[in-house]
């Protein structure tokens, strides 16, 4: 699986699953998408990242900058198992 941090996107080589990293936590938590932000957002928080409070109506934000929060060396940010 591949994660572009600098976009804030990954893509599975294997079964084709793609999305930001909202997606990323969603599938790996098995929540749902408003849940998969709320969770973003504490991770974020926790590495002292400053998180604009999201909009009501979607997670949009096109032109995404680094998620620096969001790298590698996250405990609980590794992908359990690649397939
Ligand atoms: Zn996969």
């Amino acid at each position: 699986m591949r994660v572009n941090a600098e976009k804030g996107v990954f893509y599975c080589h294997s079964c084709g699953a793609a999305g930001t990293a909202i997606h990323l936590i969603k599938l790996m938590e098995g929540c749902d998408f408003a849940d998969a932000e709320r969770r973003a957002e504490s991770i974020l928080r926790e590495r002292g990242v400053d998180v604009p409070s999201r909009s009501r109506g979607g997670y949009q934000r096109p032109g995404v900058s680094a998620q620096p929060g969001l790298r590698a060396g996250g405990r609980r940010y590794v992908p359990p198992g690649r397939r």
